[in-house]
């Protein structure tokens, strides 16, 4: 078999509310590029990748002579054609080998009518959990609505989801405002679900001394983790050592370098493998080895889903027997999808692993022709704006807080 062609196709979907976080915002919509790989058997394969809230089409388009011709069966030999550790130097492909090796399994497994997990070890469960993702966020330009800024928001926004969806385990999101402000929400928050477990990310916000401080303030509450407190391996490992939490990235062990780093001189306990940033599914099951190697944590992060990357998630949570903690999702935040059948659904904090052959989703092209459109008016924006704070830009560790309204 081979590649015959490959679509890029860039679409915006929106979001229930603009989710604010340390570096910007995400501007209302997530675009995401989708990707059709295509082969002379007539088997189309699907891919996604993000890009900061900018189309990579033309990066896609770019790689065609490098993939037209190829087998997609040969995973490996895709990896070293287009992301050769040296000539990557040159050209940061990681996140669109992942794209296109995502297609390639959904190819494969579509070939042999098997789902992608049976391609990766078989499924060692039939659903995966997710933890609520909790962001601060701007009310939606249109309706007004969706605004989350103040404690009581939060835990109305954190009851209304755990209604909806029954998750068991939350994320704050935070980075955003005053580290003590940030601090009473997530204790207020943890003491209104008393019965569930936490997880705080500041993306890597905080100075040192005030991730220790803030560590020691919450280290008897149900926390899963601490997630990137501060920047760097250095600093995270200044943290790790002054409190008793579990500490998680997923900023500063991205690749294999990196994992060594932590292995040799550890800083961190969790790590959160991503299928984009890492360079694909496959390459996520060899980091989860070797954790389970070194009985690192595993769990999995969010890098702003449709259903195509939620489906490589989903099929990474079914192989791995060390996933030690719920997965991280976007997902509810966006009010549709592109897939057939409309948005994949949550049961009790759960969902389901596709069991149909390749990665078992569709395409729906209605509604990637409509969000694709949408991208034409709306266009891209930059992930690291806040379009509400046109001059402003953070510093690390960040001093410079928004202000509460
Ligand atoms: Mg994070």
């Amino acid at each position: 078999m081979k590649i015959v062609d490959i679509r890029p196709t860039t679409v915006t979907v929106p979001l229930e509310a603009p989710l604010r976080h340390s570096n910007g915002v995400h501007w209302g919509r997530f675009v995401r590029t989708i990707i059709e790989v295509e082969t002379d058997e007539g088997i189309v394969g699907l891919g996604e990748m993000g890009g900061g809230g900018e189309s990579a089409e033309l990066a896609f388009l770019g790689l065609k002579e490098y993939l037209i011709g190829h087998n997609p069966f040969e995973l490996e030999a895709l990896r070293f054609k287009i992301c050769n550790p040296t000539a990557s130097l040159y050209n940061n492909r990681t996140q669109m080998l992942a794209a296109i090796e995502f297609a390639c399994l959904d190819i494969i497994g579509k070939k042999l009518s098997i789902p992608v997990y049976d391609l990766l070890g078989g499924k060692l469960r039939d659903s995966v959990s997710f933890a609520s993702y909790l962001f601060f966020r701007y009310p939606n330009e249109k309706s007004g609505l969706g605004k989350v800024e103040t404690n009581e928001e939060l835990i109305q926004h954190a009851l209304d989801l755990k209604e909806k969806y029954g998750f068991t385990s939350h994320k704050l999101k935070g980075g955003v405002f005053d580290p003590l402000y940030e601090l009473e929400c997530y204790k207020e928050l943890a003491k209104a679900l008393p019965d569930d477990s936490y997880r705080f990310d500041p993306n890597a916000a905080l100075s040192v001394e005030q991730s220790i401080k803030f560590a020691k303030e919450i280290e008897l509450l149900n926390n899963d983790y601490f997630e990137d407190p501060t920047w760097g391996l250095n600093g995270l490992r200044r943290v790790r050592e002054n409190t008793n939490l579990s500490i998680a990235t997923n900023t500063v062990v991205v690749n294999f370098e990196q994992l060594s780093q932590n292995i040799l001189n550890q800083a961190v306990d969790v790590i959160l493998l991503d299928t984009t940033f890492w360079g694909g599914i496959r390459q996520c099951i060899k980091a989860a080895a070797v954790c389970e190697t070194f009985q690192l944590g595993v769990a999995v992060h969010s890098s702003g889903e449709l259903g195509i990357q939620l489906a490589t998630m989903l099929h990474l949570g079914a192989v791995l027997p060390n996933i030690s903690f719920s997965i991280d999702a976007h997902y509810h935040h966006l009010t549709d999808d592109i897939i057939k059948g409309g948005k994949m659904e949550y049961k009790d904090g759960k969902m389901k692993i596709p069991n149909k052959p390749g990665l078992g989703i569709e395409i729906d092209q209605d509604k990637l022709g409509e969000y694709s459109e949408l991208y034409q008016t709306l266009g891209g924006y930059p992930y690291d704006r806040d379009y509400k704070r046109p001059d402003w830009f953070p510093l690390l560790p960040n001093d410079r807080w928004a202000a509460l309204t």
